[in-house]
């Protein structure tokens, strides 16, 4: 079924200008996720530098003669050093292009947007920032497990299971991290799920604690495992990245919050008739 939509967006959504860049977040992978800004990115942007965790849906929406770079991995390439994508940003906004520099989630949620943005900064390029929805917000909302609930938690810690180095980020203080927030959301965490389990556990939180997995999320492949801190190791042996892994109370509402299931139920009746 396809759905026409005769919306008007607001009038004062910005003028790309060129020789600006817009820094801007896709959001976790489901196009209806995009912000209107971002759409409104999209319609105007002479050029696009593009992450791989954006999905190819979100950049069909760019104007057809829009150039397109890709920024990201590819074919297990090591990606693009980081300062270089943030000087071609740079040399393409002089060159009075309008470009847009579309990542994955949102641009200042382990995304590399404040480094880019900096760059901006010192070349005294003109930006823009539009947030969106991060993966370990929008994904867990997917997957029927709120970020927050009151009778679980009144925090939320975001955490990255990969240092800059690629490693486990030793330098953080994981008996603190452990013991400051009832949720624990990890981004990047499945290559290391075995080193953070044992120091969540080490640092005092319990072994039978609910984790849930979710990997790619919000998109047609997404695929959600729920287990414990104690089996998590094996259960991520299900689970390729990009993934979100859940450490806490709230994970157990996704028994009665999947709403998902429930849409997949829906829509197969409806082929079914
Ligand atoms: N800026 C992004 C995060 C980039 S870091 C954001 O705000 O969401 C890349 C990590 O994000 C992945 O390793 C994974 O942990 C997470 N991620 C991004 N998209 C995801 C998706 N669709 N499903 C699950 N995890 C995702």
């Amino acid at each position: 079924m396809s759905l026409t939509m005769n919306i008007t967006p607001p009038a004062d959504l910005p003028e790309f200008l060129p020789g600006w860049v817009w820094l801007v977040g896709a959001g976790p992978g489901d196009p209806g996720l995009l912000t209107l800004h971002g759409v409104n990115a999209l319609a105007q942007a002479d050029v696009i530098v593009y992450d791989a965790l954006v999905d190819e849906r979100i950049l069909s929406m760019a104007k057809p003669e829009a150039e397109r770079i890709y920024a990201g991995k590819r074919g297990g390439k090591p990606s693009p050093k980081q300062q270089d994508i943030s000087d071609r940003l740079v040399e393409l906004a002089k060159d009075g292009k309008r470009v847009l520099r579309l990542k994955g989630g949102d641009p200042f949620v382990f995304g590399r947007g404040g480094e880019e943005a900096l760059t901006l900064v010192d070349a005294e390029v003109p930006f823009r920032i539009v947030p969106g929805i991060t993966a370990g917000i929008g994904g867990m909302a997917y997957a029927g497990i709120p970020a927050t609930h009151r009778d679980c938690n009144s925090a939320v810690t975001f955490v990255t299971g990969h240092s800059m180095t690629g490693e486990v980020p030793d330098n953080m203080d994981w008996k603190a991290l452990a013991n400051g927030a009832p949720v624990l959301i990890f981004y990047m965490a499945i290559k290391h799920i075995g080193r953070i389990v044992d120091k969540l556990i080490e640092a005092g939180r319990p072994s039978d604690e609910p984790v849930g997995f979710i990997m790619a999320a919000t998109t047609e492949n997404q695929k959600v495992v729920t287990c414990t801190l104690e089996t998590a190791v094996e259960t991520a042996e299900q689970i390729k990245p990009p993934a979100i892994v859940c450490v806490g109370p709230v994970v157990g509402l996704r028994e009665q919050l999947n709403w998902m299931s429930k849409v997949a139920e829906l829509s197969a009746s409806e082929a079914a008739e």
